[in-house]
């Protein structure tokens, strides 16, 4: 794609880098047959190239963001499907940061989008404030059909929905500890026991602890760490984002000068993308960019890492797992037969729902911030899991978990936590009503 970007523009080294990523683009539109929104609304501006378009003469003319432009990127799912689908390499992700920072710059939403952002802001990447939001969320339940009424109150609607009618108690595993191998040791890793994860699924990092330590791996949860800033990174929150990500590699760097990291380990594939993203996001900065480049090199999703430990094959059990990739994992991460093959050496026997490259519809906030379209690709969704007739859903990322959870009462965990039981574990709190099981 031809540009137009004057010296000066260009002198801002992010301005440059949307540049280069804006020439790739060759127009050729593979990228708007898998895009979840395009597929969805069927307009070009809701398709990967046409927000490329948009932003493109935003850049270019060096023009607050308007109305239009906002809409079409708001309604972006930051899935990366077309990342995985566009033959030029056109690397949509960095281009789509680098737009959300620049509307956030530059432009002032109405009074009730702003709200909500800045209370998602200030709660979802804090634990304890998120676990009193949520019991608060439980009273105000029987009201959330009131809030939907009103079409800027909406998303309250969708956060009153999506909160779990029972919270499980707070785990000891999110707190700061050592947790030493009960075999041989062969590894040390940190666990990034994560934000809204440790407070809506504690049992998720709970299983990884059990699973890891039984393998001989010590597992650490580093004093310090907190939210990987992706929440606030896909609003555009620039700053709030790598401040996350400073504090995150302090305290892992401190942690591989001490005793030395053979992997962090992120069990919320959302974040993980994040992660493997800090080298990039903080390479401007000389007191941070050496750092973080060790600090994503090290990051690996759970799985990621478990199919470096050779776990011997399990009996067949009687059970069909429908595995649903969450798009950070496979689109984001481009992590794909790994935790499959997983599954099936437990002994799962395992299904890949149709349209697999679609999002659900949860996207960090966007089920929030954007209702109307996530509910389309939830039921979508959804129907295709269903289809399949799994006992159980496994997935790796906690939005998924929350988002499919709300459309189905097939039972939804995380890998880790049937990879956990099949190793030799406790069996999962949600497959223990199930009937069939090994
Ligand atoms: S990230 Fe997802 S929703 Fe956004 S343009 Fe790409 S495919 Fe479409
Ligand atoms: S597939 Fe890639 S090159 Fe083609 S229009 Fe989409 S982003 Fe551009």
């Amino acid at each position: 794609m031809q540009t137009r970007f004057s010296d000066e523009q260009l002198a801002d080294p992010k301005v440059a880098e949307a540049e280069s990523i804006l020439r790739k683009c060759v127009h050729c539109g593979f990228c708007t047959a898998t895009c979840p929104t395009y597929v969805t609304l069927g307009n070009e501006l809701d398709s990967p190239r046409g927000r490329i378009y948009l932003i493109k003469d935003m850049l270019e003319n060096g023009r607050p963001a308007d109305e239009e432009v906002v809409t079409h990127i708001d309604r972006c799912l930051s899935c990366l499907s077309c990342v995985t689908t566009c033959p030029s390499g056109v690397d949509y992700m960095h281009l789509v940061d680098h737009a959300r920072a620049h509307i956030e710059e530059t432009y002032k939403r109405p009074f009730m989008n702003r709200f909500t952002r800045a209370v998602l802001a200030a709660v979802l990447p804090y634990p304890a404030r998120f676990r009193a939001a949520l019991s608060l969320a439980r009273l105000g339940r029987p009201f959330a059909g009131l809030f939907g009424r009103v079409s800027a109150l909406k998303p309250f609607e969708a956060m009153l929905k999506l909160a779990p009618a029972r919270l499980p108690p707070a785990s000891s595993v999110s707190k700061p500890a050592t947790h030493a191998a009960s075999t041989e040791k062969r590894g040390r890793v940190a666990l990034l026991t994560g934000c809204a994860q440790s407070v809506l699924a504690p049992a998720i990092n709970e299983a990884t602890v059990r699973l890891l330590t039984r393998l001989g791996i010590e597992v650490v949860v580093p004093e310090g760490e907190g939210c990987c800033g992706s929440l606030v990174h896909h609003m555009g929150r620039e700053e709030q984002a790598l401040f996350e990500a400073r504090r995150n590699v302090d305290v892992w760097c401190r942690e591989i000068d001490a005793g030395g990291l053979d992997a962090i380990i992120i069990t919320a594939s959302g974040c993980g993308t994040t992660i493997k993203d800090y080298g990039h996001m903080l390479a401007r900065d000389p007191a941070y960019a050496e750092k973080a480049e060790r600090v994503s090199a090290l990051a690996k999703d759970i799985t990621e890492y478990l199919t470096t430990l050779d776990l011997a094959e399990q009996q067949r059990k009687d059970m069909t797992v429908a595995y649903h990739s969450a798009c950070s994992m496979q689109h984001g991460q481009q992590i794909k037969a790994g935790p499959k093959l997983l599954l099936e050496a437990a002994g799962f026997t395992v299904r890949e729902p149709a349209e697999g490259h679609l999002c659900c519809g949860s996207a960090g906030t966007y089920n929030i911030m954007q209702p109307e379209i996530s509910a389309k690709l939830k039921s979508r969704k959804v129907k295709n899991i269903e289809a399949v007739k799994p006992d159980v859903i496994a997935t790796g990322n906690i939005g998924c978990i929350t988002q499919i959870a709300s459309g189905t009462a097939v039972p939804i965990l995380h890998t880790v936590e049937l990879l956990d039981w099949a190793y030799g574990g406790e069996k999962p709190e949600k497959l223990k009503a199930l009937k069939r099981s090994a």
